[in-house]
C-alpha cells in the first residue's frame, strides 16, 4: 500500500496537503520529522498513515502517539476505529477494569496504533506492557510542551527522551501549530537528536487570506463599535476572544441590549452548555461567539469569516494559533487586533498574577500537606482566604494547583476539586531563580507582541519570529 491509497481508501481525501507526503514518505523509511502546521491543517495524518502502512508492511509493531489532551483522545480514536484502522487510547478516563483489559489486549499484540499520555510512563504495569511490544513509530504530539519556556510546558514531556530511549530510539515524530526556533531547539534537543536528523518541515505561516488588521481604540465603548462594525461588514461566522470572562460577560450583555446575537464560551459553563454552543457554532452560518481561549480545541470549521481580539492576548503563539482558525475555506477573512494600550497594564499584572514565586507554592503544598481534609472539604475559596491571595486577577492558586498536578506531586481531581495524595514539592517550583526567568520569558512574549502591533510589515514579523524564511514551507 503507498500513502495515497491509505489516504484515499481510510481517510477518503483525494490529495495530501502541504508537505503531509514528504513526512509520511519519510516516517516509512525510518526517518524523523519535526513538524509544525496549523492546527486543522492535518498533522494527525502525518502519522496516521505510516501508522497503518507499517503495520501492513511489519506486523506487530506498533505506533505510538504522546499526546497531552485526553479530552480529544477518545474521539480520535472512534473515528480511526470507524475507518477501520485498529486504534486505541490509554488515560486516566478509563476505570481499572477497562485499563487492565486494554493492557491484555496490548501484550497480546493487538493495536496498530496507541495513544497515551506522557504521564503513563510514571506507572510501571504501562512500561512492562510496552516492553512486550516492538515500537516502529513515536508520534510527540503538541511538541511545544517539551518546553518549560513554552506557553504549554507539561513536565512529563521532559522525560520524552529517557521514552524514547526505552522503546529502542524508534523513529520519531514531532508535531505541533507553534513553535519559536527557541522551542524548536528545545524539541530535538529534549528528544536527544541532532537538527540534522530532525529537519524542520513548516506548512508556512502565510495565509494570504487573512488580513491582519490592528485597531487602536480607547475604552470599551470603541471596541464595542468595533466589534459590531465587523460584524455588519463581514458576513458569516466569527469569534471574538477575550482574556477574562469577567470582560467577556460585560460585553455580552451590552451586545444583548443592542440586539446582536450571539453565543458565550468560556471555560466556567458546564461541559453540556459548552459542547452545545460549539454545535450551534459548528452547524450555523452566521454564528457569533465570544469567547475565551477555552474555545477552540476542536473546532473544525472551514467558513469563519472574522476572529476579532477584543484584548490584547499575552503572547504572538496564542494570537496565532487563534487568527489561525479564520478562513480554513481559503476565502477572504478579517483578523483584527483591538488595541487599547491600558490592556497592557492588566496583561503585565496577569502575567505576575499567573506566576506563583517559590513562597507561594511552599505556601499553598503546606495547606495541602497539612489541611487537606478542609481544602477537600471547604474548597478553592477557603484556601485562597487563607492564603490572602484574593486580588483581582490572582490566579496564583490556581496555576499553582494545576503546576503541581503537572509535576505528579499531587493526585486527584481538579475540577472538583478534590486532592487524594500529596507527594514532594517538585525542585522546580521550589526554585526561585527557576520561576523568575520564567516570568521574564513570559514578559518578554508580551514585549514581542506589542512589536507586533506596531510593525509596519506583520507578515514578515511573524516569519521572523517564529523562525521562517522568505521562502518559508519545506525542509
Ligand atoms: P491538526 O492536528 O493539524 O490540528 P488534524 O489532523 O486534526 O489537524 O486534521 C484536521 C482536519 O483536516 C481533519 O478533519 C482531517 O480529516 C482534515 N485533513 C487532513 N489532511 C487532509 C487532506 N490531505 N485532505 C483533506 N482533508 C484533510
Ligand atoms: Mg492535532
Amino acid at each position: 500500500m503507498q500513502p495515497l491509497d491509505a489516504l484515499q481508501r481510510y481517510f477518503g481525501h483525494d490529495r495530501f496537503r502541504g508537505p503531509q507526503l514528504a513526512i509520511i514518505e519519510r516516517a516509512v523509511r525510518g526517518e524523523h520529522s519535526l513538524v509544525i502546521m496549523p492546527t486543522g491543517m492535518g498533522k494527525s495524518l502525518c502519522y496516521q498513515i505510516p501508522a497503518v502502512m507499517l503495520a501492513e508492511r511489519q506486523p506487530g509493531g506498533l505506533t505510538l502517539v504522546l499526546s497531552p489532551l485526553i479530552a480529544l483522545m477518545k474521539d480520535q480514536v472512534d473515528s480511526l476505529v470507524r475507518r477501520g484502522i485498529d486504534a486505541a487510547f490509554v488515560n486516566s478516563s478509563l476505570s481499572r477494569e477497562q485499563r487492565e483489559t486494554r493492557y491484555s489486549e496490548i501484550a497480546a499484540g493487538r493495536y496498530s496504533l496507541l495513544y497515551v499520555t506522557p504521564e503513563r510512563f510514571r506507572k510501571p504495569e504501562f512500561l512492562a506492557v510496552l516492553a512486550s511490544r516492538r515500537v516502529d513509530l513515536l508520534a510527540v504530539d503538541e511538541a511545544h510542551c517539551i518546553s518549560q519556556w513554552g506557553h504549554d510546558f507539561r513536565p512529563d514531556y521532559t522525560r520524552v527522551g529517557e521514552i524514547r530511549r526505552t522503546l529502542g530510539e524508534p523513529t520519531t515524530l514531532a508535531l505541533t501549530a507553534t513553535a519559536t526556533p527557541d522551542v524548536q531547539r528545545d524539541i530535538v534537543a529534549q528528544l536527544d537528536l541532532a537538527p540534522d536528523q530532525m529537519p524542520l518541515f513548516h506548512e508556512g505561516i502565510d495565509r494570504p487570506n487573512l488580513s491582519l488588521a490592528v485597531q487602536p481604540v480607547w475604552g470599551d465603548d470603541e471596541k464595542l463599535a468595533a466589534i459590531e462594525q465587523v460584524r455588519e461588514n463581514y458576513p458569516g461566522s466569527g469569534i471574538v476572544y477575550f482574556t477574562l470572562i469577567r470582560t467577556l460577560l460585560e460585553f455580552s450583555e451590552r451586545l444583548r441590549q443592542r440586539g446582536v446575537a450571539h453565543h458565550i464560551y468560556h471555560g466556567e459553563l458546564p461541559r453540556d452548555e459548552r459542547r452545545r454552543v460549539q454545535e450551534r457554532f459548528m452547524s450555523r452560518a452566521d454564528a457569533l461567539v465570544l469567547a475565551t481561549n477555552a474555545f477552540g480545541m476542536g473546532i473544525d470549521k472551514d467558513a469563519i469569516r472574522f476572529v476579532v481580539h477584543a484584548d490584547v492576548p499575552g503572547s504572538l503563539e496564542s494570537y496565532y494559533q487563534e487568527i489561525g482558525r479564520a478562513g480554513r475555506d481559503g476565502l477572504p477573512s478579517e483578523c483584527r487586533l483591538l488595541y487599547d494600550e491600558r490592556d497592557l497594564a492588566t496583561q503585565m499584572e496577569f502575567l505576575q498574577w499567573s506566576n506563583p514565586d517559590a513562597e507561594f507554592y511552599h505556601r499553598v503544598f503546606d495547606f495541602l500537606r497539612h489541611d487537606l481534609e478542609q481544602f477537600n472539604a471547604f474548597g478553592l475559596e477557603w484556601l485562597r482566604e487563607r492564603l490572602h491571595a484574593k486580588a483581582k486577577h490572582d490566579r496564583r492558586l490556581e496555576t499553582s494547583l494545576s503546576m503541581l498536578e503537572r509535576y505528579g506531586a499531587i493526585e486527584g481531581d481538579l475540577t472538583v476539586p478534590h486532592v487524594d495524595t500529596v507527594y514532594e514539592l517538585p525542585e522546580d517550583l521550589a526554585d526561585s531563580t527557576r520561576l523568575a526567568e520564567k516570568l521574564r520569558r513570559d514578559q518578554l512574549k508580551l514585549y514581542a507582541l506589542v512589536e507586533y502591533v506596531r510593525a509596519d510589515d506583520r507578515r514578515a514579523h511573524l516569519r521572523s519570529y517564529f523562525g521562517l524564511s522568505e521562502s518559508e514551507s519545506g525542509a
